[in-house]
């Protein structure tokens, strides 16, 4: 690979996105949300009003789906649905688009292209076993699921609609999805740093990621 990809898996609510954007920013990469990615052909599919087991149907709106990262935001078809993406029904409904592995299979696709011309970090869940097996530097993020359910509870303005068992509950069957599908599940690649951000800051996660690759030989 010309260009470097750093790759930061872990389950839904681990901090991941988080890290991933001030690290980019830190040292001067492009920041890739590949959940985004998943998410915006998921939106585009619910939109349409398709079934999710019309699997056929999914994979052909999918190819022709347009979609960009402009800035942080990310645009379906020429609009920004960066707000869009975020909606409970999106939520739900993820996941299932994501065990298509011709829908995986595009997305991962996307996100080399984009990695053809710039360096990269990329937040997901397989992307140090997948997207990019040789990336150069690869970082696996964890929590304990009490800790993950507080943080995505804490992001709800709306604090009436869903108690932090109901969040702690969609983000467990979430995790089990991602991580018992057949293709290319939610899984720490071998070679890959595990993190443990239960009781740390993010400026320590990041203080930790910056000393693994510096002791790689630096970027
Ligand atoms: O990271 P985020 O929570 O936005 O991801 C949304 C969903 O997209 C995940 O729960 C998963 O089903 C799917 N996803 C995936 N592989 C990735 C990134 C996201 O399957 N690399």
């Amino acid at each position: 690979m010309k260009f470097k990809a750093i790759a930061i898996d872990g389950p839904a609510g681990a901090g991941k996105s988080t890290v991933a954007k001030i690290l980019s920013k830190k040292i001067g990469f492009t920041y890739i949300d590949s959940g985004a990615l998943f998410r915006a052909i998921t939106l585009k599919i619910l939109k349409l009003g398709i079934d999710v087991n019309d699997v056929d149907n999914i994979i052909k709106h999918a190819k022709n789906a347009k979609v960009d990262f402009i800035e942080n935001s990310i645009y379906l078809d020429g609009i920004d649905v960066s707000k869009e993406i975020r909606d409970d029904i999106v939520n739900k409904t993820v996941s299932y688009i994501a065990m298509i592995p011709e829908i995986r299979e595009i997305i991962a696709n996307i996100q080399r292209e984009i990695a053809k011309t710039k360096n990269v970090v990329v937040d997901g869940r397989d992307i140090g076993t997948t997207v990019f097996p040789d990336a150069f530097a690869k970082f696996f993020l964890t929590a304990s699921v009490d800790e993950r359910a507080r943080r995505r509870y804490n992001q709800y303005l709306d604090k009436t609609k869903y108690s932090l068992e109901d969040i702690k509950n969609q983000i467990i069957h979430r995790d089990y999805i991602d991580s018992n599908r057949e293709s290319s599940p939610l899984k720490q690649a071998d070679d890959a740093i595990l993190i443990d951000t239960t009781n740390r800051s993010i400026d320590e996660v990041i203080e930790e990621i910056l000393y693994h690759i510096f002791i790689k030989g630096g970027i």
